[in-house]
Order: structure tokens, then sequence, then C-alpha cells
């Protein structure tokens, strides 16, 4: 097969045979094709796209670069995970990993880094002490034997293809396609043998996919080729204008998350049992969403999904002292009353990024202790003089960002409704 050839037929609009697709992603990840090649192949898909087949076929490539986890242990529960697009403030892996183990399914939880404003779940894990998520593909399976779930980054055993493509996406515009998402997602899910997924598609000013229209096509097609790659996949579109619960960073947001696994109330709590209880049902655990949420209720309240956390936590080699350390803060008060109408999150994100929260570059390094702690929801009424944002940005923290943070929350005389947190859910049929 010509490399050229294929990468023409693309250009060209046409759809590539599965022996096609086969032979790029393999000979990628031989040295056959070059990073040149087939960085021209993904601007090609970015603007010609690809059909179901074609996207299912570049999914499973890309998933038997690597390793699958074993499932040897015949005694296994079923395995489920969930997966978000990302958004502010978003802590509810780290509740739901341990909630789900103490309700008898395992999460065995590959999860990402933070680039750009959305954080990501293993920055935030890694703000307790000595916690380490470059677990091997043995020592991940111990722990899950143990506790019912780990949280680790993709080694270089999962979907290798997919790593090495993402790098180059990165760098060449070409991340914005709903396939190559869609395969650079699920080829990792697939890598942990599930029995279920459940996705987390985030819509709004704080959202990778900002307009809804984008974050439903992304959340169908996850939700296709989910099911057609042999994972039944579901999908909740959810709010994203607003951050997830008060905290926004690393640390702050291991804090809200123990707050919740200690029973505490709000957004974050309600999404995790929305999500758990999707997946409770989706594997049989539960025969309905009522009694799953029930079930997940009592884990959280009695206490048993915090022991899980913290045994993971443990195992991980973590030590944990709640709450984390924060940076030192200051208090952003509002300059008139009014209701609160409104936030620019990606504003409030990059705040968090400029003060070394997140990162620009892979390789940047992250201040785990800065962050926002945020009071109100939209919707809420505030009086002039009242705390809206403290900011634990330590020495680094300046007048600008405090004025860009002020800049990012509109209060108005006029109440608005708070918008839904769950938008929509979406099976393989589209609908609830
Ligand atoms: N997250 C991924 O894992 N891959 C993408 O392509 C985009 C977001």
């Amino acid at each position: 097969m010509l490399i050229t050839s294929l990468l023409t037929k693309k250009r060209d609009g046409h759809a590539l045979t599965d022996d096609e697709i086969r032979f790029l992603v393999d000979g990628f990840c031989q040295g056959a094709v070059a990073d040149a090649q087939m960085a021209a192949w993904a601007m090609a898909v970015c603007i010609r796209s690809m059909d179901d087949r074609e996207t299912t076929t570049l999914t499973t490539a890309m998933l038997e670069s690597g390793e699958r986890l074993s499932r040897a242990v015949s005694r296994d529960q079923p395995r489920v995970d969930k997966h978000s697009t990302g958004g502010l403030g978003d802590k509810v892996s780290l509740i739901l990993a341990p909630l789900l183990a103490a309700c008898d399914v395992q999460v065995p939880m590959i999860s990402g880094r933070g680039l750009g404003i959305t954080g990501g779940t293993l920055d935030k894990l890694e703000s307790i002490e000595g916690l380490r998520t470059d677990l091997s593909s043995a020592e991940a399976d111990r722990i899950l034997q143990q506790v019912g779930s780990f949280i680790m980054g993709a080694n270089q055993q999962i979907a290798p293809a997919d790593r090495r493509l993402y790098a180059l996406r990165d760098v060449t515009g070409t991340v914005e396609s709903v396939p190559l998402i869609t395969a650079s997602i699920l080829s990792k899910k697939l890598a942990a043998n599930l029995d279920a997924l459940v996705l987390d598609v985030k819509t709004g000013s704080g959202a990778f996919m900002q307009r809804e229209a984008d974050a439903i096509e992304l959340a169908e097609s996850l939700v296709r080729i989910g099911g057609a790659a042999g994972l039944p996949t579901l999908a909740l579109l959810t709010d994203m204008d607003q951050p997830l619960g008060w905290g926004v960073g690393n640390a702050i947001e291991v804090n809200e998350a123990v707050e919740v696994l200690q029973g505490g109330s709000g957004a974050v709590r309600e999404l995790t049992i929305e999500l758990g209880a999707s997946l409770l049902t989706q594997v049989g655990v539960e025969a309905s969403l009522e009694a799953a949420r029930q079930r997940l209720t009592r884990s959280l309240d009695g206490g048993a999904a915090l022991e899980r956390f913290e045994r993971l936590v443990q195992l991980q080699g973590g030590r944990l002292k709640t709450p984390l350390p924060l940076a030192p803060a200051e208090e952003i008060t509002a300059d008139r009353d009014g209701f609160l109408v409104r936030y620019d999150c990606r504003t409030l994100g990059e705040v968090v990024v400029e003060l070394g929260g997140g990162r620009r570059q892979l390789q940047d390094r992250i201040d785990h202790r800065v962050g926002l702690h945020v009071f109100h929801r939209i919707g809420d009424r505030i009086t002039a003089g009242e705390p809206l944002v403290r900011l634990h940005g330590g020495t680094a923290a300046s007048g600008q960002f405090i004025a860009k943070i002020r800049g990012a929350i509109s209060i108005a005389d006029e109440a608005v409704d708070p918008p839904p947190l769950i938008l929509r859910r979406l099976n393989e049929n589209g609908g609830a």
C-alpha cells in the first residue's frame, strides 16, 4: 500500500477501508509512516471527517497498538468507568471511583493530566503527599483486587498509538475533530477491559465543547462508537457555564472531594450520584436509577466511600492529611447588590493556569496549592461587600488577577433561573 495514496484518498473525501486504516496506525507505531504523513492524514480527517465504520476501526487499531488490562480473576465484579470531557472544578472522578468500589463494582480508572483550563484528575490526586499515579499494570491489578479501584495515568502499554497521535494533533491544529477525539478517548477506555462506560460531556463557557450542538455531536459519536466497539456506553450532557462545586485548582479540589465523601451536599454530589447511578444500572447491579441513587447515597453518608478513598490513597503511596494546605489567600468581594447571573469560566480557568495551577505545555510543573474558592452559584442573591471568590494565589497573586476575576463574574439587578446541571441523557438511540 502506498502511504501517500491513502492520504490523498482521505484528502479527496473518500472513506478508507479497514485494512488501510490499520496499515496507517501499525505503520505509524513501527516507524514506516512518518510523523508528517500522520499529521497530514489527521488534518485531512479534520476537514473531511470519517464515517462510523472508519472511526470504530481507528479506535480498535489504536487499542490494539497496546495491551488490555487483564481480567484473569474469575470472581471479578463488573468493571465500569466514567470519562469527562473536562471542566472547571470537575473533581467527580476522585469521589466516583471509591464510591462505586464501595457498591461492589470495580473501577480501573485510567485518567489524564490537565492541559489548558481544564484540570486533570492525576494532577489533583498528586496534591496528596507521596501519591503515585504511574502504576505498573501488575501494581494496578493488585490495588484493584484489594480496594476495587485505582486511578492511574496511561502507561506506555496503553494505546501507545493514541499517545503519539495526540502529541502530533496537539501541535498541528488537529485536536478538534469529533472522530479523532472519539477514537482517542475510547481506545484508552477500551484498554481497561470495561463492562460499561458513562460519559460526562460538558457544554458552556468552561467546556472543551462550548456550544451545545458540538457537545451533543461528540456525545452521540462516543455513545455510538463505544457500542460498536463492544463497550456499552451512555452519556450525560452537563452544564459547564459555572464551576462545578466551590473548589477550582488541585489541592482545593481534593479538599472538596473529601468533604463530599464525608457526606457534603451540592452540585458535585448530585452529579456524582447521577453518573454512578447510570453505571450501576448499566451493569445490572441495581434494577432502577432510583434504587441505584439510594445505594450510592448510603455509601456516601455511611462512610464506606470515604474508607475506600483512604485505602486507595494509601495503596498508591499517599499520606492523606486533610485539609491539604493551600496558598495564602485574598478575598474578592461584591461591589454591589444584585443577583449573580454569569461566570466567564474560561477567564477563571486562565487565572488558575497563570498562577501555576495548570499547564500551558505538557512538561510544565504544577503548583498544587493555588486555586479558587467560589462562594456562589448562578441565581444567588448577592449583597455588596460579601465574598465572591477566595483567591489562593500566594505571593504571585496581584491586582491584575483580582481584576480578571471580578470581570469574569456578572452581577445584575434582575434575577435569572439557575441553569440545570444535567441537560440531557443520551443512549444509542440519541435519547434518554
Ligand atoms: N481527550 C482525549 O483523550 N483525546 C482527545 O482527542 C481529546 C480529549
